[in-house]
């Protein structure tokens, strides 16, 4: 399969991230009378009761934060509405988006299943409840291939808050589940890598040792997500950023494991880890100079009200990349997309 010029592949994507609060809101209303689905009704009344108008909802969910942590708080909130029965709508309104407003041509969509899912079930069942909600999502995004025709595959997230246990079941479905899943992902808040850096390890081991999966991680984001020894298990690594800014010696390793980094411009603001696009120049030109390939995502597209072609546009204008250089990452994305099928179009 060939790309069409100006099309896009996006590797980083959270579909707690990825679905515009218009349409969450949108959701809410439409559910609030269904008593055929009463977890669906109660959830509903109980966020518009909180949220009453759009605009409280819409600024509870992209409001600013100082910490990577409390960035996060947005994802919970959005979570429980993301369940084996509501979820074909919100994925079709994501393709929809993407397709006409982003030119994708190759979504990566990850996301936690365990955290859309009654958690307090024993884990074989949370695990038969997990398949579903795969399931689910990789047939609405083939039901709505022919409208959007967008290649689609989904990456699985453990996270850094969950015992060894449910991190072991997410990677043994995507191991079970490889015609839906691509990969695994390391997630959640990185203020607890250190102090879990062994159990970490061997999930991240676990995954690509044992069952032979592609991996990405959420590494190096901020200062705290410095897990040098996850390094060497990653095909990618999910931000990365600090590494050609604070941690220069790993670059070469990336480059000889060709190991790309999934660089999130606008979530380095949401999160305060950066607070200029003047501080992502080094990022990108130590890694140019290095031979490390650079994707570029949106991280949580919805969420922050900024798509693909307008993350490009942005890094363009304040001067950290050129054209030539937008060319390459737009390329890289699709050279180290875990299961685009062809080759890559150049633009003239
Ligand atoms: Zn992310």
């Amino acid at each position: 399969m060939r790309t069409a010029p100006r099309q896009y592949a996006e590797l980083h994507l959270h579909l707690g991230g990825a679905v515009l609060p218009r349409i969450l809101y949108s959701y809410l209303h439409k559910v609030k009378f269904d008593r055929l689905h009463p977890d669906k009704l109660a959830i509903a009344h109980q966020y518009l009761k909180t949220y009453p108008t759009y605009e409280r909802w819409e600024k509870k969910l992209t409001k600013p934060s100082k910490t990577l942590t409390e960035y996060l708080e947005a994802h919970k909130i959005v979570e429980p509405l993301q369940t084996v029965s509501s979820v074909a709508y919100m994925v079709n309104r994501l393709l929809r988006g993407c397709y006409v407003f982003e030119n994708l041509a190759y979504l990566e969509l990850r996301y936690n299943p365990y955290f859309r899912i009654d958690r307090t079930l024993p884990t074989s069942q949370a695990v038969d409840k997990m398949k579903e909600l795969v399931a689910t999502i990789h047939a609405t995004a083939a039901a709505n291939f022919r409208e959007f025709p967008i290649v689609f595959s989904q990456i699985l997230c453990m996270d850094s808050r969950l015992p060894n246990e449910i991190n072991a079941a997410i990677a043994g479905i995507a191991s079970e589940m490889k015609a839906e899943v691509c990969a695994v992902d390391l997630a959640g808040p990185d203020t607890v890598y250190q102090e879990r850096r062994e159990e970490l390890l061997s999930s991240i081991k676990y995954a690509r040792e044992k069952l032979g999966l592609n991996v990405t991680t959420h590494l190096f984001e901020t200062t705290s997500g410095s897990l040098e020894e996850l390094v060497p298990y990653c095909d990618r690594i999910g931000h990365g950023i600090q590494i050609p800014l604070h941690y220069p010696h790993l670059l070469p390793l990336l480059a000889k494991n060709r190991i790309c980094l999934e660089i999130c411009p606008t979530t380095y603001f949401r999160t305060g880890s950066i607070q200029s696009y003047a501080e992502l120049r080094p990022v990108f030109q130590t890694c140019f100079d290095l031979g490390v390939a650079i994707a570029v995502c949106t991280d949580n597209s919805g969420l922050h009200g900024v798509r693909l072609p307008l993350e490009f546009e942005r890094l363009l204008t304040h001067k950290v990349i050129n054209f030539h250089e937008m060319e390459v990452c737009r390329e890289n994305a699709f050279r180290h997309a875990f299961r685009w099928p062809g080759l890559v179009e150049r633009r003239d």
